[in-house]
């Protein structure tokens, strides 16, 4: 379960940051490049957590959408799904960013 190694990657972080100190909450902002579905987002968590300093942590996942630019018309454009070609021009050469990252609380 792709999910699942996701979690327990976010697990890993939370504890790096904050080392013994308990936490309640994770915010994860995940782009769509990472695939994860909300579902087993939530199933896939608690299991992560489980052992960690903050056994009772909750993760909230927040999915992002990729930001790009096109090189040829420089049109920018927001997409919920990988970007392959521009949306405005077809051209397959873009810059493409999403945001993607945690916060813990
Ligand atoms: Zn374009």
């Amino acid at each position: 379960m792709h999910e699942l190694s996701l979690c327990e990657a976010i697990v890993d972080v939370v504890e790096k940051r904050t080392g013994e100190r308990p936490v309640a909450g994770v915010r994860a902002r995940v782009g769509p490049l990472h695939h994860a579905h909300p579902e087993a987002f939530e199933q896939s968590f608690a299991p992560a957590a489980a052992g960690c300093v903050s056994d009772s942590l909750r993760a909230e996942l927040v999915l992002m959408p990729v930001r790009g630019r096109c090189l040829t018309c420089w049109e920018t454009f927001e997409s919920s799904k990988p970007i392959i070609a521009c949306p405005a021009c077809g051209a397959r050469g873009c810059h493409r960013s999403a945001a993607t990252s945690s916060r813990s609380s």
